[in-house]
């Protein structure tokens, strides 16, 4: 999930080459370097101690277009830390077709604020869309923790399903909200965004099964 940075290169999902991963160079085999602005100051970057920030130009080794990079650096290049890469690019989930407008809202806006690097807010927006998910199937009554209870009780998600919602979605969303500020990793919203498609794909993949087992169990009419 995200850009990745290596050997001086940008590894990332280009938007001109239809999202495909793509090697954004710093520089041409004739061009040399694409060009660099230096900003020497001490600084912290996660923790750690730099002395320089550098914002470099890249080129997509795809179709040419321009990429730039800021990243904090003590010594080489290729030992430096990235903290951002434009142009943006959004690892999207493929999701069913009849998932309904607003959970789909939901869920590509939570991949968007991944995709700038807003951690706590896509986390937040991932419990949201969960919880829209299991509203808009009936699971109505109670907080959160009960409508996926419910869920799982009723055989549409599994048990190991039910606690990765719990662990890795409910738990994470809720720590950003009702607690006290911390950092929230990629990896947890890697995660948690991974689980939310798995619980559409529940939900909405074989759309005319579940739809009797939830009038089964009077869930919906
Ligand atoms: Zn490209």
């Amino acid at each position: 999930m995200g850009p990745e940075y290596k050997n001086g290169n940008v590894i990332s999902r280009c938007p001109d080459c239809n999202g495909a991963v793509s090697t954004y160079e710093y520089k041409g085999a004739s061009s040399g370097e694409y060009g660099t602005i230096v900003v020497d100051e001490n600084h912290l970057y996660n923790d750690i101690n730099y002395g320089r920030v550098i914002y470099k130009l890249y080129k997509c080794a795809g179709c040419g277009r321009g990429g730039m990079a800021k990243l904090h650096l003590n010594g080489a290049l290729h030992e430096g830390k990235m903290e951002w890469f434009f142009p943006i690019s959004i690892d999207s989930a493929q999701i069913p077709d009849d998932v309904p407008h607003g959970i789909v809202q939901e869920y590509r806006e939570a991949e968007i604020c991944a995709a700038n690097n807003a951690w706590r807010g896509a986390s937040g927006l991932l419990r949201s869309t969960l919880e829209k998910v299991l509203k808009e199937n009936g699971y109505k009554n109670g907080n959160l923790a009960s409508k996926i209870d419910a869920a799982a009780s009723d055989g549409i998600i599994t048990e190991s399903r039910k606690k990765k919602a719990h662990d890795d979605i409910r738990v994470l969303g809720n720590d950003v909200l009702h607690d006290e500020w911390r950092k929230i990793s990629p990896e947890d919203v890697a995660a948690s965004h991974r689980y939310v498609q798995r619980i559409i794909e529940d939900f909405y993949d074989d759309r005319e099964s579940v739809v009797k087992i939830l009038k089964d169990k009077k869930r919906i009419e």
